[in-house]
């Protein structure tokens, strides 16, 4: 598989011509990547050093507005710079672009030069290093779920976002014939991803019209949200490129079942699986129950960094495979979090609560936090709950609301000695203006039930 470039390797390509541009961007709050185009002769010569962005895009929304509130950015404090640091391991081929290479960058503060705490690949640094320091690695998947459509994203803006159709007209789940029809968006998206050093696995269809999963081989946490990111804008530019749309909001249409992102989790040391004991019961380590009994045990208070909009609440509906319950289950996909490979080495827990919305540098910070105080807290797993989940009515329910899960996690003394308060006063303000934005809202669904019968 291609590997990503060094530093060396790319001066010489842009010597060569190979290279005439050089992305340089970072996950923004939203796990979208924000940056800019450099001049790839500038960028080997001046700007591999770092170069400069304004602080509000750790501080915005989807919409880019300036809320109030946060403590790091405002008017008052006059939206000064962040300082990007390319990390220069992560340089790839962009091959769906013309010439072009792309560096992820590390977001420091301007004048100190130390990693901005609310940064979402700071964030999930911190996590890491707090599991080394246990004598663990982390090895991470995240699967990608989400729509194709017939239309552009322009087309389908211009007419108001009404009429949407998806790419196929019936439940594709596994469908190989679907999916041959999807071939000119997926084909360039799994090709392009690989020969960026991202190793794709598969894509399937999903169990909707027009849904698709694209999977990556599991890796190291970092790596594992840097190619999530990576492939998430790869699959919007490239149904762009092929005139359609890809959507990532987890429920676009109340009728239909939505798009997850499932996190996949083991622990690692030197090398060896240390989720995987064989003479315990399901090959289940005292390591993996103690970081399970973490993981289930604070879901409430991360539960916004799985799903961090209003839209995300819509998804947890029984019968539809997205879970409604915090239990664990044995090969079960009614359950929020489900034991995969029991009794083999690469038993591992998935948890099946993230929407496709999550940011996934946030997501497995959240739940490696999680993990890590039922590890240092030695928690007790519970036992697995069986059959149909979603009719279990002692078991935790999932908050229901993004109001709820603002609460658990303005409230969540785990996060906050984690992960430190200035970041949680940050997420938690973030997930507040979500709330108050949508509050203002008169919605059509509003007006269609009431215009004439209220
Ligand atoms: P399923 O078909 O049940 O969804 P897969 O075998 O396709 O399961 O694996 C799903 C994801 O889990 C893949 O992205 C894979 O790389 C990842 N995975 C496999 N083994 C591990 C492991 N030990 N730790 C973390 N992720 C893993």
């Amino acid at each position: 598989m291609a590997k990503n470039l060094t530093f060396d390797s790319l001066k010489k390509a842009v010597k060569e011509g190979t290279f005439d541009t050089v992305l340089a961007c970072f996950p923004d709050m939203q796990g979208r990547l924000m940056g800019k185009r450099f001049h790839a002769v500038n960028f080997i010569e001046v700007s591999f050093a770092e170069t400069h962005c304004c602080d509000y895009l750790l501080a915005t929304d989807l919409e880019m507005a300036t809320p109030d509130g946060y403590a790091s950015s405002s008017w008052q404090n006059g939206y000064g710079d962040y300082v990007m640091r390319p990390d220069l391991s992560t340089i790839r081929v962009v091959p769906w672009l013309e010439g072009t290479a792309m560096v992820l960058c590390d977001v420091l503060d301007h004048h100190s030069h130390e990693p901005v705490p609310h940064s979402p690949r700071a964030i999930l640094k911190k996590q890491i290093t707090r599991l080394s320091e246990l004598g663990f690695d982390a090895m991470m998947a995240t699967e990608l779920e989400f729509f194709l459509f017939e239309k552009s994203f322009d087309e389908i803006r211009k007419n108001q976002f009404r009429d949407i159709k998806p790419i196929s007209g019936y439940n594709e789940d596994y469908s190989v014939l679907q999916t041959t029809r999807e071939e000119n968006v997926m084909r360039p998206v799994r090709n392009h991803l690989y020969a960026a050093g991202i190793p794709i696995e598969n894509s399937k269809g999903e169990a909707e019209t027009g849904q698709e999963e694209l999977n990556i081989r599991y890796a190291e946490a970092l790596a594992c949200a840097d190619h999530h990111t990576i492939a998430k804008h790869a699959i919007k530019e490239i149904a762009w490129q092929k005139g359609h749309a890809a959507t990532f909001l987890p429920k676009w249409d109340h009728q239909k079942v939505g798009s997850s992102s499932h996190v996949h989790q083991s622990l690692w040391q030197k090398g060896e699986p240390a989720f995987y004991d064989p003479k315990a019961t399901l090959g289940m380590s005292a390591l993996m129950q103690s970081y399970m009994a973490g993981l289930i045990a604070y879901c409430p208070d991360y539960t916004v960094f799985l799903a961090p909009y209003i839209n995300s609440y819509k998804r947890f509906v029984k019968g539809t495979f997205a879970p409604t319950k915090t239990v664990w289950s044995i090969d079960n996909r009614t359950a929020g979090f489900r034991l995969c490979a029991e009794s083999t080495k690469n038993v591992r827990i998935e948890c099946r609560i993230g929407g496709s919305d999550l940011n996934p540098y946030l997501a497995q910070a959240a739940m490696l936090a999680a993990g890590i105080k039922g590890i240092t807290d030695k928690m007790e797993l519970p036992k697995p709950t069986k059959g149909d989940i979603y009719e279990e009515s002692q078991a935790m329910d999932i908050p229901q609301t993004l109001r709820s899960a603002t609460e658990k996690l303005r409230a969540s003394k785990m996060l906050r000695e984690a992960m430190g308060d200035d970041v949680i006063d940050h997420y938690t303000r973030a997930a507040e203006w979500e709330q108050e934005e949508f509050d203002k809202v008169v919605t059509d669904w509003e007006i269609a039930r009431g215009f004439e019968r209220a």
